[in-house]
């Protein structure tokens, strides 16, 4: 048995896949919010550089990877597939189970690939300063680097929440030269607008969002950046993907389940596209199951929902699951899936019956991580815990059916800037947090008015 299944430098892929070409059910446009009509790209272009924009609405089957990128690529890249032999072990289970260790990038997590590709762009199209948001920090640190790696100014809103948790992120940020503030900030209107109702407000990483793109459309050399949800974010992850299936057939092995944690669905997307093209086309019977926090259930207890991508309203609205661009988590220890909504091309395939959606608790999460820190030697990212916790599920799942199923898993990021969560779990701190749908409902109310014209009656969910 080989542990760790080790790419050579030269088969790294040198394409991006595009899902969008083999979808058969495309997704909807993203509309103007004031007449709720489709948007025209143009309007994207105060906030990205015309390159992003184009992949974003980009129909192309595979991208071609810039030199540059692959560059930069390499210094964390191919990354290891391994299997977890340990945690069969420790699970009693004869089938396989593998995961795709995104934690040996530089910030710790998979969010280097699209950060490096965003970096570029806006590099080659004159840009001097990239604004974001970050929620537990993994973004901001990835862009950061990026934005180190590129020459660019890097300028960071971090849900307060996250910014008094993890302390060390944003040293970590700051040591590659970005600057940090704690939202909501006085920096902005959006800020001082949710100051003044509540001068404690945890922050959330729509309100984060708003920030970041009020700064970026004040400024002409500045542009905005987002970690995930969008189009050509999600294309930049599917290396992962690309990668992964050629370890796989270097072992002799096929996926029968692939799980990965879900935020806003770049990871997930990342790991699953390439393998979901097979599937699209009607030759694979593989499993794809989307984990998310109970305390943020968008996928499952949220609706299929024109909204917003932030809490104030300044983007573009985008047709997927959500629980209302006004819905504020509890603050779990997993900052990176505190976001109210999923990706347009997630949700869409969701609602097409592609993929499956799991929700679980918080403990659940941590208990998992602690029998794979034990079994395997890597202390998870809180988010990975959570496609540990269903690897978990699955095992047991195999088990009852006799089969010896194989599980891929996406070990999106390493805990070690975390470590605080495990300390508070360990430490019996920490507590679940379930949403009742009464709350998911009236969130959802304010939204209906952004609905247009039979997009609701057409619905049949
Ligand atoms: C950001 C993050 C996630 C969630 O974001 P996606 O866009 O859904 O991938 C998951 N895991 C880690 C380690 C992260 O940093």
């Amino acid at each position: 048995m080989t542990k760790k299944i080790y790419l050579p430098e030269n088969e790294m892929p040198k394409q991006w896949y595009n899902i969008v070409a083999d979808m058969a059910q495309k997704p909807l446009p993203p509309l103007d919010p004031k007449t709720l009509e489709p948007l025209a790209p143009e309007a994207l272009e105060p906030i990205l550089p015309k390159a992003l924009i184009a992949q974003e609405m980009s129909q192309e089957r595979y991208i071609d990877i810039p030199d540059e990128v692959l560059e930069k690529y390499r210094v964390y890249r191919p990354s290891p597939l391994f299997r977890a032999s340990g945690l069969e072990k420790a699970l009693g289970y004869s089938g396989k189970i593998y995961y795709k260790y995104e934690g040996v990038s530089p910030s710790g997590s998979h969010k280097p690939n699209t950060a490096l590709a965003q970096a570029y762009y806006n590099k080659e199209e004159g840009i001097k300063k990239l604004t974001t948001e970050t929620g537990a920090g993994q973004w901001g640190t990835a862009l950061a680097y990026a934005c180190a790696q590129f020459d660019l100014e890097c300028e960071v809103y971090m849900v307060n929440v996250s910014f008094k948790q993890k302390p060390y992120r944003k040293i970590l940020m700051n040591t590659f030269g970005a600057n940090v503030y704690a939202s909501p900030s006085q920096r902005t209107q959006a800020g001082r607008a949710v100051l003044e109702d509540d001068p404690n407000h945890t922050g959330s990483l729509g309100i984060a969002i708003s920030e970041a793109v009020e700064r970026a459309v004040q400024e002409n050399d500045t542009k905005y950046s987002l970690g995930s949800v969008l189009n050509h974010v999600l294309l930049h992850q599917t290396i992962i993907g690309l990668e992964t299936q050629k370890q796989l057939a270097m072992d002799n092995a096929q996926a029968d389940v692939i799980v990965a944690p879900l935020g806003g669905g770049s990871n997930f997307a990342g790991l699953a596209f390439p393998f979901l093209k097979e599937k699209m086309q009607g030759t694979s019977n593989t499993r794809f199951v989307a984990v998310e926090p109970s305390s943020c259930p968008k996928l499952t207890q949220g609706k299929f929902r024109y909204d917003f991508g932030d809490n104030q309203g300044y983007t573009p609205l985008m047709p997927m699951y959500t629980l209302g661009h006004n819905f504020v988590p509890a603050g779990i220890h997993a900052g990176g899936l505190r976001y109210h909504g999923a990706s347009v091309l997630c949700s869409q395939l969701l609602k097409d019956g592609f993929i499956e959606a799991k929700a679980i608790d918080q403990l659940t999460c941590f208990e998992a991580g602690i029998l794979f820190a034990k079994a395997e030697g890597i202390v998870a990212a809180p988010e990975s815990t959570h496609a540990i916790a269903q690897v978990i599920r699955e095992v047991e799942q195999a088990k009852i059916e006799g089969a010896q199923k194989t599980i891929v898993f996406n070990l999106s990021g390493h805990g070690f800037v975390d470590m605080a969560a495990y300390g508070d779990y360990l430490d019996n701190k920490l507590t679940n947090h379930r949403v009742d749908n009464t709350a998911v409902q009236k969130s959802l109310d304010k939204i209906k008015r952004y609905q247009p014209d039979n997009f609701l009656k057409e619905l049949t969910y």
